[in-house]
């Protein structure tokens, strides 16, 4: 009897509102990998350049280099036949074509590791996030601390007046918040 299966490939998500540590937590997988001499290769949306035009970032300042691109085809093209680890930072910002690409990646025995807002700023569901949830094997929620009432933070408070879905901003733009301190208008 074979009891040693063979080497598989496997999905794990992130999720949680803004400030929850997603990023924090990415660089820490990435980290451990990297100290392991893993092949990784890390990729973000390019149109998230807040901090820095390639490294991915987190609020506290942690960071790592990435690739920054603007459609999920830009990742499929770009990742090499030997790389062992994807990293995948802001994942709620692509397409559901993305689910598709995590599903390819992990068949042929990569280990995909992605974070991503679960909830927009009406506390609706994030483009792909939900599907990315359902094909992941592992899914790790973070929460951050509501900057009101000091309760466990689900949801992201919009604080200037924009009715639009993607909006990328920082700290004068979204605070963490609470179910009972959240408003769904920004
Ligand atoms: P995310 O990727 O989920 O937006 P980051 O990993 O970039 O989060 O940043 C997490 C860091 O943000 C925390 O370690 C902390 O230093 C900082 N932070 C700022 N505001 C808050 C908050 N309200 N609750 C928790 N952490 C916060
Ligand atoms: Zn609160």
């Amino acid at each position: 009897m074979n009891i040693i299966k063979n080497k598989t490939g496997w999905v794990e998500v992130i999720c949680g509102s803004m400030y929850s540590g997603k990023t924090e937590e990415l660089i820490r997988r990435i980290r451990r990998a990297d100290y392991a001499k893993q092949k990784i290769q890390v990729f973000k949306p390019a149109i998230d350049n807040r901090y820095d035009e390639t490294n991915i970032v987190s609020h506290n300042k942690v960071q790592f280099e990435s690739i920054p691109v603007n459609n999920v085809q830009e990742i499929r093209n770009q990742v090499n036949d030997d790389t062992e680890v994807v990293a995948i930072d802001e994942v709620q910002f692509f397409s559901d074509e993305i689910v598709n690409l995590c599903n390819d990646l992990a068949d042929s025995g990569k280990r995909v590791i992605v974070a991503g807002l679960d909830q927009d700023y009406t506390g609706k569901p994030f483009g792909p996030m939900p599907s990315l949830l359902c094909i992941a094997e592992y899914i790790t929620k973070n929460l951050a601390i509501c900057v009101k009432c000091g309760n466990p933070a689900n949801r992201t408070q919009r604080l200037i007046h924009n009715d639009k879905k993607i909006l990328v901003g920082t700290s004068d733009m979204y605070e963490a918040r609470c179910r009972n301190c959240h408003t769904k208008e920004s």
